[in-house]
């Protein structure tokens, strides 16, 4: 369903049109009111009235993280905090979080993009919505939730964690969507399972699911045991939060829809900065069109990602892949370029595995090692009469490991011990976000 028609299906004439027009309003906004951006701007040499078109933009120079941090908590604000009704922060890592401030508008603004992408991934009015994104200073719950209620959803604001109780209200008040990251949906489906329970007492339809990479493999599982068609939503606070794109439910796997009129993308090398074309991975680097309180100009996100303009019939905006792993997430092993979610690729040519899986980093020697933890699908063997009682020093199992080394060799191009864990055994997420890189190697170099 189209949230918003006119504007999903305006001609890219007019697209542009009112892109450029916006482009201008913000740059004469942030160079007149915040002193970062007139520094940046001045010191490129470049005025906002040089910048006449969207295409204009890769002159100017990129905002990334450290700003936000240097500008801590305010700095980038184009008003006075009294003027600016929510504040958020990011997730974070480590040290200071980054802050993002609303104006009424931008809530607006956030919920317009959230309902257009519940609308997308197969969410109608009247049906219940069960929030399993986090509230807080966090973005995923409250964007969500105004975004449902905006599409005319009710919403159940559980919050993420408490899987029984995610259960039982699922349950007992038969939602028909569920927002979660694709991690938390897992643990909520194998819950499910584990207590022998029947998913046709549920009544879900679609997942929407995000925050975090996932992969098919991962989809298919969550499909299977939810029982619903899951999409995919992406998004970041220093943007908005979620509901900067998504995915159509009868488009699965072929992109997910940005919300161009609001947030101009593009893809640059992440070593070089320079503009790459359509389909070439590279960082995905975003520009506000018409947020307020806190504008941000070509946003280096440090996701790897790819456009794919292909034309569909659905929507005009452009299209963006699924994110390959944050820039900063990449790893060099042993001279080789590898994200974990090359790894999550693999899966689904196994059916063996389910789509859970952790890499492990050690430097037992002076060189660093990679092993690869995955948990089984007990019921491919279970089928054939095999127990999975012991997955050491068993043929079945020690030859699975083998033509998965191999597998991974093949494509990522680099030797991994793999380890094959029982159903659930793996660290899986409590609510959140799942961290799957554990990194035992010693801090000093
Ligand atoms: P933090 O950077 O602290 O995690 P956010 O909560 O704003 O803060 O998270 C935004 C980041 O989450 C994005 O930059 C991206 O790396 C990741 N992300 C969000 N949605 C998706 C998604 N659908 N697929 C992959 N990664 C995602």
């Amino acid at each position: 369903m189209l949230f918003n028609p006119e504007i999903e299906l305006m001609s890219i004439e007019k697209l542009r049109q009112i892109q450029n027009e916006r482009l201008q309003n913000t740059l004469r906004r942030v160079y007149e009111n915040v002193p970062f951006y007139k520094n940046t701007f001045d010191q490129a040499g470049i005025q906002p009235a040089d910048i006449k078109t969207v295409h204009d933009l890769h002159r100017l120079p990129f905002t990334k993280k450290e700003h936000l941090r240097d500008n801590y908590p305010f700095g980038l604000f184009t008003m006075p905090t009294s003027e600016v009704r929510r504040l958020h922060c990011s997730s974070g890592t480590t040290g200071k979080p980054i802050v993002v401030g609303y104006t009424q508008n931008d809530l607006n603004l956030f919920s317009e993009v959230v309902a257009r992408s519940l609308a997308a991934a197969g969410c109608m009015p009247g049906m219940k919505l069960q929030n399993a994104y986090g509230y807080g200073l966090f973005t995923g719950g409250l964007g969500i939730h105004y975004g449902a209620e905006k599409l005319g959803m009710t919403v159940v604001p559980i919050s993420g964690g408490g899987t029984e109780k995610q259960l039982m209200l699922l349950k007992d008040f038969q939602a028909e969507a569920l927002t979660a990251t694709p991690s938390y949906a897992l643990t909520i489906a194998e819950e499910l399972k584990r207590r022998g329970e029947d998913i046709r007492d549920y009544n879900l339809k679609v997942g929407i699911l995000g925050a975090e990479p996932w992969s098919e493999a991962l989809r298919k599982e969550v499909e299977q045991g939810l029982d619903f068609k899951a999409s995919n939503i992406y998004g970041l606070s220093e943007i908005i939060g979620p509901g900067v794109s998504n995915e159509d439910v009868d488009e699965q796997g072929t992109g997910s829809y940005i919300w161009e009129d609001h947030f101009f993308p593009e893809i640059v090398d992440r070593y070089t900065g320079e503009p790459l074309p359509y389909g070439e991975p590279g960082v995905l680097v975003l520009t506000t069109l018409t947020k307020e309180a806190m504008p941000m100009i070509r946003y280096w996100t440090g996701d790897i990602t790819t456009l794919t303009y292909e034309y569909s019939e659905k929507r005009t905006m452009i299209k963006m892949g699924p994110i390959i792993g944050r820039a900063d997430d990449m790893m060099i092993i042993r001279g080789v370029n590898f994200f974990h979610t090359q790894v999550a690729d693999l899966i689904p040519d196994f059916p063996e595995l389910s789509a859970n899986y952790q890499v492990k980093l050690t430097r037992p020697t002076n060189m660093d090692a990679v092993e690869v933890g995955i948990e089984i699908n007990p019921d491919f063997f279970t089928k054939k009469g095999i127990s999975c009682e012991h997955l050491d020093h068993h043929e079945s199992f020690d030859k699975l490991v083998g033509r998965l080394q191999k597998k991974i060799r093949d494509n990522i191009g680099l030797g991994m011990a793999v380890k094959l864990y029982q159903l659930g055994d793996l660290p899986k997420s409590d609510g959140g976000k799942l961290n799957r890189i554990i990194d035992l190697r010693p801090q000093n170099g």
